[in-house]
This record gives C-alpha cells, structure tokens and sequence, in this order.
C-alpha cells in the first residue's frame, strides 16, 4: 500500500479554503493509502507570533481536522514538534541542498519581497517540508498546484543525498504529488487565495447566519451589476463554491439562471448556503461533540505521534548508519 504524507499549518479553525483544498481530499485519501497526516507547528514559527495562541492554534486545528473526517483509527495524525526526528532530518537536508535552488523557490521570492527583515527560516521551509516527506519515506504527496515547486525540491534533496549516501539503492523514494482535485479557492473578495491572513475565508465551524453575514456581501461576477444582466458563471467565486459544494444539478441549474439572468446573486448565494449547511452540519455537530470530550482529541494526537515516532527513528537508524554516526 502506498504512503502518502501531507501537513497543514495550526492557523486555528479550518476555513473552507482548506477543507475545499487539502482537507476534503485527506479524508477521501485514508481510505485508499496508508496516510500520515500532520499539523506543522515548526512552520509556523517564522514570522512573529504568540506561543500561547500557538497552542490553542495546534488544538483547535486538530479538532477541525477530525471533525471533518480524518479518522484516527484510520489515518495517523500528529503534531509536528511531537516527532523531534523532523528537525534533525532538516539540518542533515540542508547539508545537501544547493542555496540557488533555495533562493529560486518562487513562495521565498514572493514573501521575502514582502517582508521588513528576512530570517533563514523562510529560506530554509521548503528543507523542513523535504524532511517532513521524507521521514516517513512517502511516496505521495496530496498537493496544490502552488506547493509543486516545493515538492520538486524535495525530490532534488532525496536524489542528492540517495546518492551521497545510499549507495546503489535508494533510501529515499522520490514523493510523487497527487495533485488536489478541486482548484484553488478563492477568497470572499474574488481576489486573492482564500486565507486566513488575508481576512477572506469563511470558517469551518461558523454559523448558518455568520456564514450568511459574509456570503452576501461576497463578490460576484463583477459585470452582473443589474438583475437583468446576464453573467459568465466561470468567472464567478461564487459558482465555482457551488461547484464544490452543490449536487451537479444544482450546479447546472446555477450555470443555466446565471447566464439567461433567470436570477439574481442573492438567489443564487441562498441556494449555495443551503448546500453549504448540508456538508457543514454534521462537521460543526462533531467538532461539539469532540469539544466536549477533550480527551478523544488527546488520545487522537498521542496515538499519532506514538506511531510516527516510531516511523521516524527508524529512518533514522537508517540515515545515522548511513552517514556515519553512531
Ligand atoms: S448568479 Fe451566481 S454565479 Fe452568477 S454572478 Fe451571481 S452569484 Fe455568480
């Protein structure tokens, strides 16, 4: 059975950004994989923040994920700075990572550009994101298309070190990424990702009238200005949310009003919020229940990390031995 490893930073409480982008695939993708799954707390660190609000961050994360369906006698879910083998892996990674390679990696270009003072975390990231992979020596990478770079680098880093120091076999597998199904969400705003930083996303555990609070004003088809003005669907945030979360004949129908200006967008967000609530439902009403009984989501992370742990030290047996230590 494959072994696919993916990570998501504790930003708090899921968005649907990430449901629709990473987190809806997992708990399709443990069913079919032996599937690693993690919160990456040591990602988290680079720019300023609160280690108090990491806590409650990391927490309210993982109980985000296991309502939404990563099931922990399915699936291994762990927090990152639980397994310290990640950070030992990243420095012997970095011994073998070219600095261009680094420095060419476009998420470093475009966030240092960005930032008053650049610390040698951003550069390094995508190492530790490489050790990540690496550790649990996974084949797959459930990804977004913008993470792509990231993983052909990882690839570098196991081929440079395979043949540094693994003589004729491979120790390393070279991940292949599963690309994410559904595209990349967009913000409320129709203009950038959907994220948490850029104040646009909607979240997993908000209610019926909150999430109506921000749908309504959300930005459609910018040339839909009068009721009667037919609109283009593809261009719209709106249809392609209905895409993710509406049944096909209901998308069908969204596409048919939308562009013979049989409705207006409000109808049109109305329709959405109720297929919305059917899929958010469920997850909000396990999420109480898991808040409820804090213990389940304790026992949930420790099994994680209990079994991870034991992944990773031995391949760290391995990479030691191979290395020359011990
Ligand atoms: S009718 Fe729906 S799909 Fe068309 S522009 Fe309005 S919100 Fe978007």
């Amino acid at each position: 059975m494959a072994r696919i490893f993916s990570g998501i930073q504790p930003s708090g409480e899921l968005h649907i950004g990430n449901y629709l982008g990473a987190v809806k695939n997992w708990v399709a993708l443990q069913h079919t994989a032996e599937s690693i799954f993690c919160i990456v707390d040591y990602h988290a660190i680079i720019g300023a923040y609160e280690p108090d609000q990491l806590r409650a961050r990391r927490r309210e994360m993982a109980l985000g994920l296991l309502a939404a369906g990563i099931d922990p006698d399915v699936a291994s879910l762990f927090v990152q700075s639980d397994v310290p083998e990640h950070t030992e892996l990243a420095w012997i990674f970095n011994t073998v990572t070219p600095l261009g390679e680094l420095e060419r990696q476009t998420q470093f270009k475009d966030k240092s550009q960005r930032m008053e003072s650049v610390n040698a975390g951003l550069l390094n990231y995508p190492i530790l994101q490489a050790a990540d992979i690496m550790l649990y020596r996974a084949d797959q990478v459930p990804v977004g298309e913008d993470q792509i770079q990231h993983l052909e680098l990882a690839r570098v880093i196991a081929r440079r070190w395979n043949a540094q120091f693994a003589g004729e076999q491979e120790f390393f597998p070279e991940p292949k990424p599963l690309l994410t199904p559904t595209r990349r969400i967009m913000g409320l705003d129709g203009q950038s990702k959907m994220s948490k930083s850029m104040g646009n996303t909607i979240g997993m555990m908000e209610s019926r009238d909150e999430i109506w609070a921000k749908l309504r004003p959300a930005v459609t088809d910018p040339k839909r200005i009068k009721k009667t003005d037919p609109g283009t669907p593809e261009v719209c945030n709106i249809y392609h949310l209905h895409r993710a979360f509406s049944p096909p004949p209901t998308v069908e129908h969204v596409a048919v009003q939308c562009s013979t200006a049989g409705w207006g967008c409000i109808d049109c967000k109305k329709v959405l919020l109720e297929s919305m609530e059917t899929e958010l439902v469920p997850i909000r009403t396990r999420a109480e229940e898991l808040r409820a009984q804090p213990d389940r989501l304790d026992a949930a992370l420790a099994s994680g990390a209990e079994k991870c742990r034991g992944i990773a030290r031995e391949t760290m047996r391995g990479v030691r031995d191979r290395m020359g230590f011990g």
